[in-house]
């Protein structure tokens, strides 16, 4: 079976390996000029930079993918003070609580949020209720400082977005789910963690020595020469019980396939050139919202800032009304960060809350971005090293018409039998989601024979 995988991100990297295991002869294409998509990984006089994606959250797929491409030496966990979250409250950083000890001196919430937190498991169940946001979903077991000071920071940290437009059933489905068998969304939380408890436990959140690029760099050359970079596909058409595709670029020109697995963003998937058949589909798909963030990392002298950065970093709730959505402190995450003697921080802005300061210049940002930082950590001069990246369309929103989104791809599969489409539009858009939905989606490849 010779299988076209259009988009070398991780999802079309995890297919492609997927397809190669149940034998399939893949051609995988990548418009760009190296594999991994948003996944970017900068290396300059002794400075290591996730321009995007910053970490992989543990679970087993992944494990299992670790193994198989030999990646165990390389991987990294988080640094001890890493444990720690901070989020701005009243213009000062506050530590989150870890656990019920320590929620009970803690500064985070009030004693009116403390309470409506440990009341939750008594809230009745609402196993009627169909698809809310995420907002509607925190009102009604929590209460608004719940909901502005604990999920509006943490979901601008996920998705750099607002939980007044995620769907709680597909965007947060572990909430959903809790609700529906636990009867409450903390009973279900901890259920959940004790069941992933090995693999969370023992790895946690991870990243390699070289970065995340490590990643998809030892996928694409364990797929060696089905790899065709610097390929544009173009167009997408019937060819007798397969399909034809046509690709510009470095290896141009049509050639034929048993089946066609796109796994494209979004808003990319029009430009393949499906038929128009499914051109409304298509058209549904790309009207998922992506908003823009910026990712701008600055290194800094260790004693130019004040904050000991024991801590993961800090999220920014809507109502501090700052312009960081959080910041990383990515020498504290992970060793070999920055050089000896300096820190790296690594700042989001934009995202859903206000997604003009995503598209301005370093030299319109970075005054925003320090004055925050010398606000929360007391950061002083200019930074020594600095790497800003615009991500015009970043990540993209779960909201309460995704159903509609689910019912396109479901659509484009039915009508052409042999396409297929998945990626972080689909199901999940962390690493882990979009590892195991290549993986799946070499399955339904592999089931068409
Ligand atoms: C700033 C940022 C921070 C993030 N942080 C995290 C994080 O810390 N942890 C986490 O788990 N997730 C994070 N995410 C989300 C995660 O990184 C993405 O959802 C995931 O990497 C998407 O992978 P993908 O393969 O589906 O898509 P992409 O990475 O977008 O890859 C799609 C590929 O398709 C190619 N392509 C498009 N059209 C064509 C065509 N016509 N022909 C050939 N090739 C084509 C593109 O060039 C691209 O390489 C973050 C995302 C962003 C943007």
């Amino acid at each position: 079976m010779h299988v076209a995988v259009i988009g070398a991100g991780i999802t079309g990297l995890s297919a492609a390996l997927a397809l190669r295991a149940r034998g399939a002869n893949v051609t995988l294409f990548e418009a760009s000029n190296r594999v991994g998509g948003v996944i970017t990984t900068i290396q300059r006089d002794g400075w290591l930079v996730e321009a995007g994606p910053t970490s992989l959250t543990a679970t087993a797929p992944l494990e299992a993918l670790i193994d198989e491409l030999g990646l165990g030496a390389q991987r990294i966990g988080t640094q001890p003070a890493a444990k720690r979250r901070y989020i701005v409250r009243g213009g000062r950083l506050v530590a989150l609580p870890a656990g019920p000890v320590s929620l009970a001196t803690s500064s985070a919430l009030s004693t009116g949020a403390k309470l409506a937190l440990l009341r939750e498991p008594l809230v009745p169940a609402r196993r009627d209720v169909g698809d809310e946001s995420l907002a509607a979903l925190v009102r009604r077991r929590f209460n608004d400082e719940i909901l502005d000071y604990l999920v509006n920071p943490l979901i601008a940290g996920i998705f750099a977005g607002d939980p007044e437009w995620l769907s709680v059933k597909y965007a947060t489905p572990m909430l959903h789910d809790a609700e529906r068998k636990h009867g409450s969304l903390l009973v279900g939380a901890v259920r959940e963690l004790k069941a992933r408890r090995g693999i969370v436990r023992q790895k946690g959140i991870t990243s390699f020595t070289g970065g995340l690029q490590t990643l998809p760099m030892a996928m694409a050359l364990a797929l060696d020469d089905a790899l065709c970079l610097a390929t544009h596909v173009t167009g997408i058409e019937r060819h007798g019980s397969g399909w034809r595709v046509a690709a510009d670029g470095r290896h141009s020109g049509v050639r034929a396939f048993d089946a066609v697995l796109c796994a494209t963003p979004a808003h990319a998937l029009g430009a393949v050139g499906l038929p128009p058949e499914v051109g409304d589909a298509c058209a549904a798909i790309a009207r998922i919202a992506y908003p823009s963030v910026a990712t701008l990392a600055l290194g800094f002298r260790r004693n130019d800032v004040p904050h000991p950065l024991d801590g993961f970093g800090v999220l920014m709730p809507a109502v501090e009304g700052r312009s960081l959505l959080g910041a990383i402190f990515s020498s504290s995450v992970f060793e070999g960060r920055a050089p000896a003697g300096h820190v790296l921080l690594t700042c989001f802005l934009g995202g859903v809350r206000q997604p003009g300061l995503a598209r301005l210049s370093l030299p319109e940002v970075l005054p925003r971005a320090l004055e925050d930082l010398r606000l929360l950590l007391g950061v002083r001069g200019a930074p020594i090293f600095q790497q800003h990246q615009v991500w015009e369309r970043a990540i993209p929103q779960y909201g309460l018409e995704h159903e509609h989104v689910l019912r396109a791809a479901e659509r484009i599969e039915t009508v052409l039998p042999g396409v297929f489409v998945a990626g972080q539009w689909r199901a999940g858009a962390a690493l882990g989601d979009c590892i195991v939905q290549g993986q799946l989606a070499a399955a339904r490849v592999a089931a068409t024979r």
